[in-house]
């Protein structure tokens, strides 16, 4: 058993030597070759008081960076502290001198650890930062995968979708961990990335995606791009320089859209005018008559929109404006609305930024018998695939 849990524990050594995991944040940003031994990391959570980690195996084991794994029990629980104004953990009543630490649930490289109710493959890390306190999930990239993919299209869609949905997902990391969002994680486990749920969220059908395309993804002249996708595009697809002002090679061309031109995805939304005026920040009377003047782009969604309400006059941009109002409300740009006496009303078609590959389109080709490679190369046009 030890001799078996020291090949093991090289293994592991070797696998975050290998990433320079134990050196953050001295992440280098210049190059990072995508490569399957770089881990990526995630942000899950900013603990502020006790919490307990447990092993579902045998033991938990911890490491302060040194490379000494020291075991424990199945369960650990870890206060958060709190020091003339510097965070502080301690285990056992006993205090961590370190700025961070790594906890890992078994011997075994592929042994997961529980936190907050969900299974993680890889390590927690346990960092502190001035007075905060910082849990992220350093794991391979692809075992990151199979426990993201099944929250952003359902295991139960088309293969060969599901392959390119891998595929976009993948290059999107492989982005964010050269471009991380802070020196202590790449991205965060919501929807401000992709949402990723560990162990749980995985499904059989999604991890044979992930395993089908390992390693291949979207780049352009082999560095991977920042892949966006999307749910419905409603028709035609949309660049990210229009939604966001943001100058994107990957997506600087819009495509038609076979299957959102045939089937259409209608919605419709009313917001009542006192809080249509508080959601804008707008200080005059709602009962005030105002006009709402838009700008549109070239694939007929609203770009921005321009408020004339009294002496106000304001304009933003049609992301904002969804996000005042709600991503689910106003579920696309691509809108129209009527003014009533007390509320006014949307209608609109799609679901979502339209940047990107269309989700729906996607399944579209893909039960038409296209595979993953002619999907992605139609709603990625100027982007190549790369093989590992
Ligand atoms: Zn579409």
């Amino acid at each position: 058993m030890l001799k078996r849990t020291g090949f093991l524990l090289t293994f592991w050594l070797g696998w975050f030597g290998s990433s320079a995991v134990f050196g953050l944040p001295s992440r280098p940003v210049e190059k990072i070759s995508p490569n399957l031994n770089t881990p990526v990391r995630v942000l899950l959570d900013r603990p502020t008081s006790a919490l307990t980690v447990h092993s579902p195996h045998l033991a938990l084991y911890l490491s302060t960076g040194n490379s000494i794994w020291k075991r424990f029990g199945k369960e650990l629980r870890i206060e958060v502290i709190q020091r003339a104004g510097q965070a502080e953990f301690k285990i056992h009543n006993r205090r961590i001198p370190e700025k961070f630490f790594y906890l890992r649930g078994g011997a075994l490289a592929s042994d997961q650890v529980l936190y907050r109710g969900r299974k993680y493959r890889g390590a927690l890390r346990f960092s502190i930062r001035g007075n905060s306190t910082w849990v992220t999930n350093v794991l391979p990239l692809e075992d990151y995968l199979q426990g993201m993919l099944a929250s952003e299209m359902s295991p139960n869609w088309e293969k060969e979708a599901l392959r390119a949905q891998a595929v976009a997902a993948r290059s999107y990391a492989l982005y964010m961990m050269r471009h991380p969002k802070d020196p202590l994680f790449d991205m965060e486990d919501g929807i401000q990335d992709q949402v990723y749920g560990g162990v749980l969220a995985e499904d059989p059908r999604v991890n044979q995606a992930v395993q089908d395309t390992t390693g291949t993804y979207l780049g352009i002249q082999n560095d991977p791009v920042k892949a966006y996708f999307h749910s419905r595009c409603g028709g035609i697809t949309e660049t990210a320089q229009s939604v966001w002002k943001y100058q994107a090679t990957a997506h600087r061309y819009r495509v038609h859209c076979p299957y959102c031109q045939k089937n259409k995805f209608q919605w419709q939304a009313s917001v009542g005018l006192p809080e249509f005026f508080k959601a804008l920040r707008l200080s005059v009377s709602p009962s005030i008559p105002f006009r709402l003047l838009p700008q549109v782009s070239p694939s007929g969604r609203i770009a921005s929109l321009t408020i004339e309400a009294g002496t106000e006059n304001k304009t933003i941009s049609s992301d904002q404006f969804r996000s005042l109002l709600g991503y689910t409300r106003i579920k696309s740009a691509f809108f129209d609305w009527r003014v009533g006496k007390e509320s006014i009303h949307f209608e609109g078609t799609g679901s979502g930024h339209g940047v990107g590959m269309c989700q729906w389109g996607a399944r579209g080709f893909a039960r038409e018998g296209k595979t993953y490679r002619e999907i992605l190369a139609y709603y990625y046009p100027g982007v190549l695939l790369y093989n590992p």
